[in-house]
């Protein structure tokens, strides 16, 4: 041990024995990042031969001139019109071009949201590993692993996303709740357990989870009219007519008899006012994204395009059929 107190030896060799030690410290160092990213360089080259199919577009988009931005253009034209194995052969050719972190990032992305619009949800799974290893804090990686385990059936992988948002700052509490429940309904229990678990989740200001249980065993909570019409005109006998919007409803459906109703909805009155008359009229309904604006025919608990919890807006209209 001695010999490292160089302060009570020949100062000239204390000296020389520190250079010697920078030395092979900077040298050690050197020799860790060139093996680290000979490493990481094989990894990529090993992920994308694992992916890369031959195709007659390959020598096209290898093109020297061909920059990144527009092999992205190039790819978001062909994710669009749904030519999706072109789109990943050019991000795949992409990421052989860039070594650097952050358009990397953006490439695993982007190549994710194909393979996940493809429906390939494992190889979405895996290119997102790559995206989460490089930024572990990708919020939007994070949003479509979160719906990757959603579709898998995967809750408890779910909760633990969940609670990653949680920690970068999302509101994810009505979630969480709703992926118990989801958790719940693929138990191995009968109906009666699964009502009574069900209904000890936190369902105050949940109005996903309150639909859902509607949705599912009919059990009904006091909620938004404008979350279940949908539901609601599916019913065969009148719900919560206490309640004015309900009340109209039903008696425009014809499932009450109020000898006189002051309606506030315009479309409930159009469709009471119709079907009096002798017309055949019908609720029409559609259903928007609050977030991207979206619009899809059936209802969805997450947005299929920007993968947002609870932003479904119900749209209705009331339809004048043929007459009678
Ligand atoms: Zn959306």
């Amino acid at each position: 041990m001695d010999f490292f107190f160089v302060e009570y030896r020949d100062p000239l060799t204390g000296l020389i024995f520190l250079t010697i030690l920078i030395f092979i410290v900077a040298v050690a160092n050197y020799a860790w990042e060139f093996f680290s990213k000979k490493d990481k360089k094989q990894k990529l080259e090993q992920f994308i031969k694992k992916f890369e199919k031959d195709t007659i577009y390959k020598g096209l988009f290898v093109n020297e001139r061909l920059s990144l931005s527009n092999l992205y253009f190039l790819a978001e034209i062909f994710t669009k019109s749904g030519e999706f194995e072109k789109a990943v052969q050019i991000y795949l050719i992409a990421l052989e071009k860039t070594k650097k972190k952050d358009e990397q990032e953006f490439l695993f992305l982007a190549l994710a949201q194909v393979y996940f619009k493809a429906g390939f949800l494992e190889r979405t799974r895996e290119v997102l590993f790559n995206v989460l290893k490089i930024s572990p804090r990708n919020k939007q990686a994070l949003k479509i692993l979160k719906i990757v385990h959603f579709k898998l059936k995967n809750h408890k992988e779910n909760l633990e996303i969940l609670e990653c948002l949680f920690e970068l700052g999302e509101k994810v509490d009505e979630e969480k709740e709703f992926i118990k429940a989801l958790q719940i309904l693929e138990c191995n229990m009968n109906d009666e357990e699964k009502k009574q678990k069900l209904v000890r989740l936190q369902l105050q200001e949940n109005s996903m989870l309150k639909r859902l249980l509607f949705e599912r065993y009919h059990l009904f909570f006091e909620q938004e009219f404008s979350n279940i019409i949908d539901l609601l005109y599916q019913e065969t006998q009148p719900l919560n007519i206490h309640n004015q919007e309900y009340r109209e409803f039903f008696y425009a459906l014809g499932k009450i008899q109020d000898k006189v109703m002051n309606f506030h909805n315009s479309h409930c009155k159009m469709f009471s006012i119709l079907c009096q008359n002798g017309f055949k009229a019908s609720f029409e309904f559609s259903y928007s994204c609050t977030e991207c604006k979206s619009t899809m025919p059936l209802f969805f608990y997450h947005c299929p395009v920007c993968y947002e919890f609870n932003t479904c807006k119900i749209l209705y209209e009331v339809k004048n059929n043929e007459n009678y």
